[in-house]
């Protein structure tokens, strides 16, 4: 019996990807091994965070870094950490704004349920431009002048969500927001990869930027990265770190927390509730290590060759199969299997309920429902539990 049975939970199929509500991405052995070697012996936490710090700093080519626990709580430690600076009152109010400005500025297309982690420290959203190409009511999306027509004395820094398609480019965002003297902090969590993606996107003059460490770095699901300027990384981690110490007492390294800058120290901040244990740090950066060196490409040929296999298992079934590759080296390809509802006289959601109803239950990705399309993710895909999956779904086509 495995360990998740022995607690009355029954293991899944999941053809969904490196998603959080089905326990994110599969961890490598070194991974685990690192994780289950790290938890025997006590660290210093703020010695080990100073230490992640440099393998962020130059996975990343900045300044400094963070482990966070997921890319949402380097939203709110980001945000926290732009609001506040070395601030003490600031910091021990959070997340109420008295006095101090609390306005991040944000493309309302770039609006998600992801936001709430920025709001969520006490700032305030103030949203800018529109999409009128979506809307089918215009030529134009977000233009970077809206942002800083947006500007005023209650802003603290600018939101930007970063994906190949955001609009306005981001060196356009940063370079109005440093014209004003404002940060710009950026949601990259699921960007990766391509890795270049890592330095890429601070090279824009982003003042943070945030990654998943439990998406395609497969560090543990409750992961994340904060990189950026030293003197926005100092803040967030002191807001994240356990702050039980004399200040006389205290020594952070001065690579992480300027102690100059503070004249006490501060009280468990914003992020207290957000801690990172020494295992999970140990484990991300292993992870993030394998992720730079390109330890994970040789898995994309063999995601390939996988979903090949079960495109020839449903050929004959009233399904359309075509694999989407971004041909990049890096990125798994998807299956996509689009459903001849008709011939099969039930909607592409009925299937995927049905999927998720069997023994074993089985997860397919969801986004593509409404066109009738089933979508496979291979990560956690392997010879044996593609057969099984390749198995299940010609039979919801054939026999329902
Ligand atoms: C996944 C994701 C997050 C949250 O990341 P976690 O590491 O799960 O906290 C935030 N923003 C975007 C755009 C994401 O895709």
């Amino acid at each position: 019996m495995g360990i998740y049975e022995q607690f009355g939970v029954t293991p899944i199929i999941n053809a969904s990807g490196a998603v959080t509500r089905l326990g994110g991405a599969p961890m490598p052995e070194e991974v685990l091994n690192a994780f289950k070697e790290a938890a025997r012996v006590s660290v210093p936490l703020e010695q080990l965070q100073a230490a992640a710090s440099k393998v962020i700093a130059e996975a990343t080519a900045t300044e400094a870094g963070l482990v966070s626990a997921g890319a949402a709580s380097a939203l709110t430690l980001g945000t926290a950490a732009i609001l506040t600076g070395y601030n003490l009152g600031f910091m021990e109010r959070l997340p109420h704004c008295d006095g101090f400005p609390n306005e991040f500025v944000v493309a309302r297309e770039q609006r998600s349920g992801y936001d709430h982690a920025v709001r969520a420290a006490g700032a305030r959203l103030v949203e800018v431009g529109f999409n009128e190409i979506v809307a089918n009511a215009g030529v134009r999306r977000t233009e970077a002048w809206e942002y800083e027509a947006a500007f005023g004395a209650n802003t603290a820094g600018v939101l930007y969500v970063y994906s190949p398609t955001s609009r306005p480019p981001l060196e356009e965002v940063v370079d109005v927001a440093h014209r004003h003297h404002l940060s710009v902090l950026v949601d990259a969590a699921g960007e990766l990869p391509p890795r270049s993606n890592l330095k890429s996107i601070a090279a824009t003059g982003a003042d943070l930027v945030t990654f998943s460490g439990g998406k395609s770095i497969r560090g543990p699901q409750s992961t994340g990265i904060l990189c950026g300027r030293r003197d926005l990384i100092g803040p967030a981690i002191a807001q994240l770190l356990d702050m039980d110490d004399h200040f006389g007492l205290w020594n952070p390294p001065t690579s992480l927390i300027d102690k100059t800058k503070l004249r006490g120290i501060p009280r468990h901040g914003i992020g207290r509730g957000f801690k990172v244990s020494k295992e999970e740090i140990i484990a991300l950066l292993v992870a993030l290590q394998l992720f730079t060196s390109g330890a994970y490409d040789a898995e994309v040929s063999k995601a390939h060759a996988r979903l090949r296999r079960i495109v020839e298992k449903l050929n004959g079934s009233p399904a359309q199969c075509s694999i989407r590759d971004k041909g990049d080296g890096e990125s798994l390809p998807l299956l996509e299997i689009l459903v001849d509802e008709e011939a099969v006289g039930r909607k592409a959601m009925e299937i995927c309920q049905s999927l998720r109803n069997g023994v074993p239950p089985i997860y397919v990705s969801h986004g593509g429902l409404s066109e009738g399309k089933l979508l496979i993710n291979p990560l956690h895909l392997d010879d044996s539990n593609t057969e099984t999956l390749a198995a299940r779904i010609r039979q919801e086509l054939e026999h329902g």
